[in-house]
């Protein structure tokens, strides 16, 4: 075991602060990753706030990580130290059951681990995330990182990215396919990237006017108000697909409306309290709503490669790990720009 630091929340209602931990030394099958960013997602602050109500304190956030990779056990073989890595939202799963054979390994049967605030099987107590300058983790959950991008706009790619690729690619977003994203956050930002490159033709719905201008800079063809009725009425029964990516209750049943038959909303977004559908928004046009959770680690390695050929990174602002409350603040008023990531020399500092 060694010693790590990280920034940690002792309870719901506390600041995170400073924490220090032990991990474990890798094993033949793992590697040590000293982690240079991580991005702010907002699961958490879901997390570190314990709205989901499964939070276990003292706990280290952070699942969207990447690193250089510093130590390498005997039987490693994918990596070597000083080799680009990153991990995202799981670190393990039981790799036997049919969804980790088929590589959804987050639809493990008895469960993935988490990054974070999981029960941890080698080292025993619970998992802690990328909040913190190293990470010990098995080679077969270690993403490979495109050289060319810049690294701190790609660890966003790790969480953000993979949970709106996986469904955009299950329900075939490309060409000839009309793709809504609702919400411009770290979720919704990379969902009209990865959707308009792609190919769909890309509607974004946001609650912010601010927020204009940047989607369609950030690649949707339209971008709608989506307190305006008469402009969200205009698309009635119109998309294939919608990703909804909001993070607070909402109406599902107005953006239920415009998908057209046979079409799906996918939830994608978490909010804490349940979001009542009317039925008659899915029997009318034979409609599906559906979830999709983070992606698999083949195909998180997809996304990466794919982002690495079109140039594909997050939008982000750099901050200080010793800012994370003004940056869980401004989240909350839906003011990111589009991912905050923290510089993980400021821990040192
Ligand atoms: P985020 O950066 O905070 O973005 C959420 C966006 O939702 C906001 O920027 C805002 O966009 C919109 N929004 C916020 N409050 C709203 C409200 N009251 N009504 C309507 N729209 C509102 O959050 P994120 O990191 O992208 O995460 C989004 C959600 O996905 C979270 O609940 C997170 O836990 C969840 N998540 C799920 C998975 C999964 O596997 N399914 C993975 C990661 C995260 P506009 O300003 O454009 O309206
Ligand atoms: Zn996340
Ligand atoms: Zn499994």
């Amino acid at each position: 075991m060694f010693t790590c630091t990280g920034y940690a929340a002792r309870d719901a209602a506390t600041p995170l602060a400073p924490f220090t931990f032990e991990r474990r030394d890798p094993g033949p099958n793992d590697v040590l990753i000293e982690i240079l960013y991580c991005g702010v997602c907002h699961s958490d602050l879901h997390t570190a706030r314990n709205e989901w109500q499964n939070t276990v304190f003292p706990a280290v956030p952070g699942h969207e990580i990447v690193g250089r990779i510093t130590a390498v056990g005997s039987d490693v073989t994918r990596f070597r130290a000083g080799d680009l890595a990153g991990v995202g939202c799981m670190v393990d799963s039981c790799r036997s059951c049919p969804s980790c054979q088929e590589g959804l390994e987050q639809y493990c049967t008895p469960g993935f681990t988490g990054t974070y605030n999981s029960p941890d099987a080698v080292s025993g107590g619970h998992t802690y995330g990328g909040y913190s300058t190293h990470i010990t983790v098995s080679e077969d959950f270690v993403l490979r990182i495109p050289e060319n991008l810049p690294l701190p706009a790609v660890a966003p790619l790790l969480c953000a990215g993979i949970t709106t690729w996986s469904p955009l690619r299950n329900w075939g977003a490309g060409p000839g396919r009309k793709v809504g994203v609702v919400g411009l956050g770290g979720l919704g930002h990379m969902a009209v990237k990865l959707a308009h490159a792609l190919g769909a033709h890309v509607v974004l719905f946001t609650t912010s006017a601010s927020k204009i201008a940047d989607g369609k800079r950030l690649g949707a063809d339209e971008v709608v108000l989506s307190t305006d009725p008469e402009a969200v009425a205009a698309h009635a029964e119109s998309f294939d697909l919608i990703v909804d990516a909001v993070a607070a209750q909402h109406d599902i049943n107005l953006y239920l409306g415009l998908v057209k038959r046979d079409g799906t909303l996918v939830q994608v977004g978490a909010p804490e309290q349940p979001l009542p559908v009317a039925v008659f928004s899915i029997i009318w046009r034979r409609r599906n709503f559906a979830g999709s959770l983070i992606g698999g680690i083949a195909e998180t390695q997809e996304m990466l490669d794919f982002c690495g050929a079109h140039n594909i990174t997050s939008d982000i602002e750099i901050i200080p790990i010793q800012d994370i409350e003004k940056a869980y603040a401004r989240m909350l008023k839906s003011d990111v720009k589009y991912r905050f990531v923290i510089d993980m020399a400021s821990l040192k500092s």
